[in-house]
């Protein structure tokens, strides 16, 4: 492992300026703020990571779950994975965030992990996480060597032909039905990202994999309230039943009235390249009896655009039966 200087950032302005000395907050920064430490510590001995500077921030007292504005939450930077998803806010008010967040990782990881950390750990493709290998994401411009490789974990929605990785968070897919909304400290001061404008398409530039900068720092994230009645779940389809990433899965927010689905969101999780919000799916069933036939019309229009490759097109029939399976899930005895 190469040498590096670790500091711990006394406050929130103190971990800002620390982190606004590298060039970069995005592939190459010189300067990483350490939470969990469960992807960074990993890349940094894969040689994937290589911050000359980590900046701990343990200790900025962002590790508080909080009443939000408008009857919301408020959820600190720091918070542990484990404490957010066995919270009791969290279990009864947003049940979609507390079975994502269980159905990830291991308990011990989960006792580690942080709520900005998950929010951005990086890809699982194996070609990012091998040195050796080309990898756009990694080296600007090097190549894809997935393209042609071993690609059955990868993307089937929001690809570019220089990038197919998948965003490998399950809290993420919960975030986006729940619009949450990411709030970061930066050298200019505070601002809120809506989740929906946080993880970028790979397009020409898959290193640029969010709008920070350098110095921002997430504190926390806050949910606006679930529509009133509205009902929440996530399904996650893997190889194992533990520690695996997702191939496929889907987080719905339902809301029926007299039959008819009032509102809907679905997010997709294990087939795309950033936590994918399923817009076109939720405009079919809107407004419709809640039918086997309607969802799986809308099942079936979330797929419409993929782009499979041969090792990871069975993705798109294991994605539109989870998206079904997920919403009678939900709809428990509004399906009719
Ligand atoms: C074996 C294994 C299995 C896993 N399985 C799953 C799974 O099934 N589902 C799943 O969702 N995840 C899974 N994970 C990933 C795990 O959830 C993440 O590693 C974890 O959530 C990252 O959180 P952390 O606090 O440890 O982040 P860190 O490793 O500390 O940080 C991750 C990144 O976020 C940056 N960062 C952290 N905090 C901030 C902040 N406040 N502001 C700005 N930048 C910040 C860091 O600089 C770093 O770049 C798995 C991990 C492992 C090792
Ligand atoms: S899919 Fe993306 S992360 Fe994987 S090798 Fe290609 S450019 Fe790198």
């Amino acid at each position: 492992m190469r040498t590096f200087e670790l500091r711990r950032a006394a406050s929130v302005d103190d971990a800002v300026l620390l982190g606004a000395a590298s060039p970069t907050a995005q592939q190459g920064a010189t300067v990483r703020y350490l939470a969990g430490g469960t992807t960074l510590l990993d890349l940094m001995k894969l040689d994937v990571e290589q911050p000359a500077h980590v900046v701990q921030i343990d200790r900025l007292g962002l590790d508080r779950i909080e009443a939000g504005e408008d009857a919301g939450l408020s959820i600190g930077a720091t918070v542990r994975n484990s404490d957010l998803a066995h919270d009791e806010r969290v279990r009864l008010g947003y049940p979609v965030l507390c079975e994502a967040l269980l159905a990830g990782a291991s308990g011990q990881l989960r006792n580690m992990a942080t709520t900005a950390g998950n929010l951005l750990q990086r890809t699982r493709c194996v070609y990012f996480r091998d040195p050796g290998m080309a990898c756009n994401k990694r080296v600007p411009g090097s190549g894809c060597d997935a393209l042609e490789g071993y690609h059955r974990n990868l993307a089937l929605l929001g690809t570019s032909e220089h990038c197919i990785a998948t965003n490998p968070s399950d809290m993420n897919v919960a975030l986006v039905v729940l619009e949450a909304v990411v709030h970061v400290a930066g050298l200019h001061g505070r601002r809120a990202i809506p989740i929906a404008n946080f993880h970028l398409l790979p397009r020409d530039t898959p290193h640029i994999e969010t709008p920070l900068m350098p110095g921002d720092l997430v504190t926390h994230i806050t949910l606006p309230p679930l529509p009133p009645g509205a009902r929440s779940g996530y399904l996650k389809l893997r190889d194992r039943a533990s520690y695996e990433f997702a191939l496929a899965s889907c987080a719905v927010v339902l809301q029926v009235t007299d039959g008819r689905v009032e509102r809907v969101r679905l997010g997709l999780g294990g087939v795309a390249t950033r936590p994918w919000r399923a817009v076109d799916a939720e405009h079919i069933l809107t407004g419709q009896p809640l039918t086997v036939a309607n969802i799986e019309a809308a099942a079936a229009v979330a797929l419409r655009d993929a782009q499979p490759r041969p090792g990871n097109a069975f993705k798109a029939e294991l994605a539109r039966r989870c998206i079904v399976q997920a919403i009678r899930n939900v709809a428990g005895e509004d399906l009719q």
